[in-house]
């Protein structure tokens, strides 16, 4: 059995215990396979034992998997890094979910590239939730006005909210995130209807994540194996 094999099998165990724990079904949490840096022949090998959605954070690395494995066409390519204005066309042409939308300029060019004969491209708000200064995400108190200007856009489509909460061991600030989250996003699925999606907790954390509700949890190293290219987060 190759490494990547075993490593999905481990979380998959790991989300199933998990859900059971929290008393939840385990197909209510989607698994977000984070291939950053990874090459397409490990994409494929998570692909064939069953694994669709995967996440790019570097958008020349994603595009050149997305054209080498063109040929699996009900792969799900989430963009979950940070976006520059100037970089939003190959997103709107080439992937599913745009996770980091937290700035209505990017919405806007997004929402014309956006190609027609594509359906309207999933976008989840990434919220500021540890309100540190440095931080991407909107602020919480600005989550509200911030969709409705999305729901104006029709080539968008307001799927939920995502975070990356504060790097910290201490696990009742970070319980205390995810739950702001959750009430954010119950606040937000009375004004969107399609906001189905809530996605927080990484390997170290997502026990405590779906805990408190997430229903995507985002797992690169732990399926992949470390990355070693110097600077990748
Ligand atoms: C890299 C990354 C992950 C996965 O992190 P790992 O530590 O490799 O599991 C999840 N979410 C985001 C936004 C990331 O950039």
């Amino acid at each position: 059995m190759s490494t990547v094999e075993q490593n999905y099998q481990r979380i998959r165990e790991r989300l199933n215990a998990a859900c059971a724990n929290a008393s939840r079904e385990p197909d209510s949490v989607r698994l977000l396979a984070v291939s950053k840096t990874k090459p397409a022949s490990m994409v494929r090998t998570c692909y064939e034992l069953g694994q669709r959605a995967f996440g790019e954070n570097y958008l020349q690395d994603g595009l050149d998997k997305i054209e080498a494995l063109s040929e699996l066409t009900d792969i799900e390519w989430h963009f979950i890094g940070p976006l520059q204005s100037n970089k939003t066309r190959p997103v709107a042409e080439h992937f599913h979910w745009l996770e980091t939308l937290d700035r209505e300029k990017i919405a806007r060019r997004l929402n014309e590239q956006r190609p027609d004969d594509l359906p309207p491209l999933n976008v989840l708000i990434q919220v500021n939730i540890s309100n540190e200064e440095q931080k991407s995400g909107i602020a919480t108190d600005s989550v509200t006005s911030f969709a409705q200007t999305l729901l104006s856009l029709p080539r968008l489509k307001v799927r939920g909210l995502m975070c990356i909460p504060e790097a910290t061991s201490d696990e009742e600030r970070l319980r205390d995130q995810f739950l702001k989250m959750h009430r954010l996003w119950q606040e937000l699925k009375e004004l969107c209807p399609d906001a189905d999606t809530l996605s927080m907790g990484m390997s170290s954390d997502l026990e405590l994540a779906i805990a408190c509700g997430s229903t995507e949890v985002r797992i690169g190293t732990d399926i992949f194996g470390a990355r070693d290219i110097p600077g990748a987060q």
